[in-house]
């Protein structure tokens, strides 16, 4: 039997990259999945296409994660569909990388309510629908424990914020049998960062493998997390960098 027959996920940016990667596994391994995107309506039904056609529930919301409002329908509506919530993945994010001269206002306040106050407020949402066993899991970056490159003030900020949430996440609701863990993805083969994009060389190089990773690499480690492999791990994170940030 699929480890995660009777759960239901919701995972944030599921529409491509990482979270559509993270979406189909969670399904392979028996979830019932919503899935959040902001503009791509067409690539977040080919994910649900996707999920059905390999027998598991599921559904499509648009919700952009830098609106409160929007984040917090998006869990009610999971709960609505599917009667439940057990894993919540926020993985949308953006990566504004810019020299610290041009970075501006408007570029902070938006990497930080997409990536930062967006898990918070879903995390805030989900929470009470969820019993134990619940698992938060959030993808962060490398970049919390790394910034190998210039340009990254808005974007490690974010990401290093995280850390402090799942820490605080972790400790709040431990008795109550809930985790809360951060992934770490290193570079990662995605729109949002290309194996053949022009800065991917330079990123190889600097993990130990010296390649990029798949997106099926960090959804294999959520997969784990959120099954019985991750009861016993919270408040921690975990890198799935080929290296890069060791
Ligand atoms: P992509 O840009 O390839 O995909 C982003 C996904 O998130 C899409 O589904 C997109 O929806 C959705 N999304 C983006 N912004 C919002 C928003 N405001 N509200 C709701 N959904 C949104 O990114 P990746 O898959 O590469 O990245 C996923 C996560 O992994 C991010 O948090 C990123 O920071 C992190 N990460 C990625 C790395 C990499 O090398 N790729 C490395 C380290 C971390 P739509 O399709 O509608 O646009």
């Amino acid at each position: 039997i699929a480890p995660l027959t009777g759960k239901v996920a919701l995972v944030t940016g599921g529409s491509r990259g990482i979270g559509a990667a993270v979406a189909t596994r969670l399904a392979a391994d028996g979830a019932d999945v919503v899935l959040t995107y902001q503009h791509r309506a067409d690539r977040a039904a080919d994910v649900v296409a996707a999920i059905k056609s390999a027998g598991r529930r599921a559904l499509a919301v648009q919700a952009d994660s830098a609106d409160a409002d929007a984040v917090r329908t998006s869990v009610e509506a999971a709960v609505a569909e599917f009667g439940r919530l057990d894993i919540l993945v926020n993985n949308a994010g953006l990566g504004v990388l810019a020299p610290l001269e041009k970075l501006t206002l408007d570029d902070i306040d938006r990497s930080l309510a997409v990536n930062v106050r967006g898990p918070l407020v879903a995390a805030q949402a989900a929470v009470p629908h969820m019993v134990e066993g619940g698992r938060i899991i959030t993808i962060g970056s490398c970049v919390a424990e790394r910034v190998a490159f210039p340009g990254f003030a808005a974007y490690a900020t974010s990401k290093s914020a995280l850390l402090g949430l799942t820490r605080a996440l972790a400790r709040e609701l431990g008795g109550r049998g809930i985790t809360a863990t951060l992934v770490h993805p290193g570079p990662t083969d995605t729109d949002m960062n290309p194996a053949d994009g022009p800065g991917a060389e330079a990123q190889s190089a600097l993990t130990s493998l010296g390649t990029y990773g798949e997106a099926v690499d960090v959804a294999a480690t959520v997969a784990h997390l959120a099954g019985e492999g991750g009861r016993y791990v919270t408040g921690t994170a975990v890198a799935v960098d080929g290296g890069f940030a060791g």
